[in-house]
Parts: structure tokens; C-alpha cells; sequence
């Protein structure tokens, strides 16, 4: 339901949504929030800041060489909070007076009453009501890593924490993380937990993602139970108003993806799996050694294979400049080679993923010790855009291709 109106500073528009309130203040700023009344995103002028649960807000600003971002520290984060709380405030006082100047017609009282509630939730998140959700949102969750670009709106449930593997030299996001599967009593004490915690902010989130690392590893008798307790807890199909999840989502490596049959693929997919990603990262033999990446090119071909037929669609994930000079080559043949013998079409997704080197991880020690230069910007471009018409397929007929950036990671 959206309403529009004039106040003394300007228009605003109220739009409220089954998930979310989003407000156009006075021609100029647009903030939106869950229905918790957890801050999301707000435009400022020529900034956008997007908060994650952790309380930690990233700062984009777009510039002649592309998307600026920066996270902010936290007395910014502090000091942009308590001005949006109070910018609340004062638009909750100014929406009292008995005198509204509607631009749209007026909502019935009820509708009415509904904005406000969700107003006045938004006005009373001020700093220390974020950090303190951010407390709980630490207590019901492990490190959330990574997720795909698609699925930064998604419902993260773990049913594994960590990674089985923690062995490939790049990846950062699972060390100081133990490997762990939840019982299936422990994982419906999760999903309770989530539940609370979301409140009526889960309506934002459209799909489930199950996590963590390679949540689709677990053997099957145990996949299933977790499953069901997950559906039980969420419903999978819209219900007409708006809450509802269209779908489960899931990493998984090439490794342990040969384990399920295309008959287990199927019976996941009839529980509501939709797509499944898997890092390639590259198709290149030699180059996926040296990252000591635990799967062999066939063995990701064939796992593509058995998700395919069993009716999933994928998204892969290759990183563009990893491996530096030494690789580049090989890097970007067999990629496109791998890529070709993967049976992909327009339900999936090839994301192309600019190679950053994370702190704490062997790369760089390996690198130096094969005598690695780094690809310079233009040398990444180049090879992404190789990767990209290498892809292009006549009547447009091949999976759609999208950058990756792992710097714009927010949940
Ligand atoms: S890239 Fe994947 S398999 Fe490798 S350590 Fe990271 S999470 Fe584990």
C-alpha cells in the first residue's frame, strides 16, 4: 500500500509492503526498512548505505571509474543512525497534525494505522537498539561467509557451519570456523531461534539459503530430516500475502556433489531446491591444484550434469585474474571448455568473480613462490571479457553472465 502527501519540508511517499516500509523523503533521500523496523538501506544525496544485521553499514558511491565502496566506522555508523531515528521522529510528529495534505487519496484508517506502526518501529531502532539486534543476530548465527549476488536477500539458514575442506588457498571465509552438521534437533532449535529473531523483518527475505559452505554434503537420510524440519518451520509457497519463500538455494562443491545421484538431485528439488552453486573457479587442471581446490574439472562437469538433469538450474562461480600471469592462458581456454561441456542454459547463471586476496590466507606466499605476477585491472578486464564472449551463445540461448563482487557482500 503506498500513500503520498505534502508536509511542511516536502512530499513523502510511504509505500508499505507485506516485507518492507520504504519512504521517499522530500524528493531527495529514500530509506528503507524490514518490518522490524531494522534499518536496510537509506540514499542520501549521492550515497547509498546499506546496514547489515551485524550493525556494520557499507557506504557506495558511484564515480567515473565505477561503485565506491567503504564500510563506515562506528561513531559514522552511530551518528547516521541516531539522524535517521531522529528523522523519524520528527516525520512521525509532523504525520499527527489532524490536518494531512494528501497527494493520493486517503488510506482507510486501518491501512493508516499499519504505516504508522511500522513508522513508529523504524523511528525507535536508534543506535542502541541496532547494536543490540546485532547482538542477538551474532548469538543465532555463525559467520555468515559469503553469499551469491542473487541471494543477498535470502533467509540463511545453517544446517553446517564452516567448511569440510579449508584447504583451498584463496578462501578465508571458513579458518577460524569448525566444521560442524547440526542434528536435526539442534537445527530446528536454529530455525526457532531465527524466527524469533527476524520477527516480522523475515517477509523481507525471498528465498532460503541453506549454509553454510557445502550444506548439500550432508548424506541424504540426514539432508532429508534437516529439510523437513526447514520446511516445517518456513513455508516455501507464497500464501497469497506476500509471506511465503519461492525456493531453497545452496553452495556446493564438485568434490562431494558426486556423491548424490541425479535420482537424490531430484528428490531435493521436490523439497524445494531451486538452484545450487558451485565454485568452478577455474576449469583449468593445473591452476585448480595450485589453489589446492578439492575437485577435478570432471568431477564439476558431471556434478552440473546430475543437478541438470534433475531439473536444478546452477550458477557457477569463476574468478577472473587468479593464478596472475603464470595461469592466464590455460586459465581462460579450459574455463570456457569446462563451461561449454556444462549442459547451462538461460535458468543459469555463470558469475564471474574479480580474484581479491583476503587477509590470512597462503595465496600470496604460494604465488610468490611460483613467481606470480598479479594481472593488472586492464589484464582482468580483458580476461573477463574473453570469459564473456567465449560464452555468448547465438540466439542467446546460454546461461546469463554476471559479475561477483565479493566486496559488495552485506547480510
Ligand atoms: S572455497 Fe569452498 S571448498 Fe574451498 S575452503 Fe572455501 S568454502 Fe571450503
Amino acid at each position: 500500500m503506498m500513500v503520498r502527501l505534502e508536509t511542511r519540508e516536502g512530499p513523502v511517499t510511504l509505500n508499505l509492503q507485506p516485507g518492507a516500509l520504504s519512504l521517499h523523503l522530500y524528493g531527495r533521500d529514500v530509506l528503507a526498512y524490514d518490518r522490524a523496523g531494522r534499518l536496510w538501506s537509506a540514499t542520501l544525496g549521492e550515497l547509498t548505505y546499506r546496514r547489515g544485521l551485524d550493525n556494520r553499514i557499507q557506504a557506495i558511491r558511484m564515480t567515473p571509474e565505477g561503485l565506491q565502496r567503504r564500510w563506515l566506522s562506528r561513531e559514522e555508523v552511530r551518528a547516521l543512525e541516531e539522524e535517521l531515528a531522529r528523522r523519524l521522529r520528527e516525520l512521525l510528529r509532523a504525520l499527527s497534525t489532524p490536518s494531512l495534505r494528501w497527494i493520493t487519496p486517503p488510506p482507510d484508517p486501518e491501512d493508516w494505522f499499519r504505516i504508522l506502526e511500522a513508522l513508529r518501529r523504524a523511528a525507535a531502532m536508534d543506535f542502541e537498539a541496532l547494536e543490540a539486534d546485532a547482538r542477538r543476530f551474532t548469538e543465532v548465527y555463525a559467520p555468515i561467509g559469503i553469499l551469491p549476488p542473487d541471494q543477498y536477500l535470502s533467509l540463511v539458514v545453517q544446517a553446517t557451519t564452516g567448511c569440510p575442506f579449508n584447504t583451498c588457498i584463496f578462501c578465508g571465509f571458513y579458518r577460524s570456523v569448525p566444521f560442524r552438521v547440526r542434528s536435526p534437533e539442534a537445527f530446528e532449535a536454529h530455525l526457532h531461534a531465527i524466527r524469533d529473531f527476524f520477527g516480522e523483518g523475515l517477509w523481507m527475505r525471498r528465498t532460503i539459503f541453506l549454509g553454510s559452505a557445502n550444506a548439500l554434503a550432508i548424506p541424504m537420510p540426514r539432508l532429508i530430516a534437516l529439510l523437513e524440519r526447514l520446511r516445517q518451520a518456513f513455508p516455501l509457497q507464497a500464501d497469497g500475502s506476500g509471506r511465503g519463500f519461492a525456493g531453497i538455494y545452496a553452495f556446493l562443491d564438485g568434490f562431494t556433489g558426486l556423491r548424490k545421484t541425479v535420482e537424490d538431485y531430484a528428490q531435493l528439488r521436490a523439497m524445494g531446491l531451486r538452484r545450487v552453486y558451485i565454485g568452478l573457479e577455474s576449469g583449468h587442471a593445473p591452476l585448480l591444484e595450485f589453489l589446492r581446490k578439492p575437485a577435478t574439472v570432471e568431477g564439476m562437469i558431471e556434478t552440473v550434469r546430475r543437478l541438470k538433469a534433475a531439473g536444478l538450474s546452477v550458477g557457477v562461480i569463476v574468478m577472473i585474474g587468479v593464478g596472475g600471469d603464470r595461469f592466464a592462458h590455460g586459465h581462460v581456454e579450459d574455463t570456457l571448455a569446462v563451461l561449454k561441456a556444462m549442459p547451462l542454459d538461460r535458468r543459469d547463471l555463470v558469475y564471474l568473480s574479480d580474484f581479491v586476496e583476503m587477509p590470512g590466507t597462503p595465496y600470496r606466499a604460494a604465488a610468490e613462490a611460483w613467481g606470480i605476477r598479479p594481472l593488472s585491472p586492464a589484464e582482468r578486464r580483458a580476461q573477463a571479457e574473453a570469459l564473456r564472449a567465449g560464452l555468448r551463445a547465438p540466439g542467446g540461448e546460454g546461461p546469463r553472465v554476471a559479475p561477483y563482487a565479493l566486496e559488495a557482500f552485506v547480510y
